[in-house]
């Protein structure tokens, strides 16, 4: 079974189909960072291009 990439808890078979490698809650605090940082916040992550290298984020 797949793991979440961000805690490492198992993901339940819908949280895989639908989010593929994190759980619900790292992916709701994921969506709160990006829109943070394009309201004007600074992420090194994402000032360095980590939105961009996720392909299923558009
Ligand atoms: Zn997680």
């Amino acid at each position: 079974m797949a793991e979440c990439k961000e805690c490492g808890i198992p993901l339940m078979p819908d949280e895989e189909y639908y989010l593929e490698d994190r759980c619900e809650c790292c992916e709701r605090m994921w969506h709160e960072r990006i829109s943070d940082w394009r309201e004007g916040h600074h992420d090194p992550g994402l000032d360095a291009g980590e939105f961009e290298a996720m392909p299923r984020i558009h």
